[in-house]
């Protein structure tokens, strides 16, 4: 794994909370995204070292209003950077890790994703991600 790419954030109410993290970070979000099949709109902040990815459920059963009726709002994951995710998967499940999603699913901000079960991960919700940009060879 290499870098972490962005810490996702669940939050009630993602206009508010573009404002506050905007006033926090001394910058905006450069954009909003929209996944239809997560049940989920996100915004994403970004700064030369990291990204922040907000994410607001826009349907009751969506998993961030889940998490945010179990726990509230706050941290929901860490996404690390991998160069190659069905290579980092299998590497994963070897070391018996739990993965969520054994093929990779388009995520947001143009990315392959895949998550680990946090009962594996002493209950972090952990994301892997990959530049869709960099499938030269696939
Ligand atoms: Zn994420």
């Amino acid at each position: 794994m290499n870098k972490i790419e962005h810490i996702g954030i669940a939050v009630k109410d993602l206009e508010k909370s573009n404002a506050l993290f905007a006033s926090l970070l001394g910058k905006k979000h450069y954009k909003v995204e929209e996944l239809l099949s997560e049940k989920v709109k996100t915004s994403f902040f970004k700064s030369d070292e990291h990204k922040i990815e907000l994410l607001q459920a826009t349907d009751t059963n969506s998993t961030i209003a889940k998490f945010i009726d179990k726990k509230g709002e706050g941290i929901h994951h860490i996404a690390f950077a991998v160069n190659d995710i069905v290579a980092e998967i299998k590497r994963l499940k070897k070391e018996g890790f739990t993965v969520i999603n054994e093929v990779p699913k388009k995520g947001a901000d143009n990315k392959l994703v895949a998550f680990l079960h946090p009962k594996t991960t002493n209950g972090v919700l952990i994301e892997l991600c990959q530049e869709i940009d960099s499938l030269k060879y696939c």
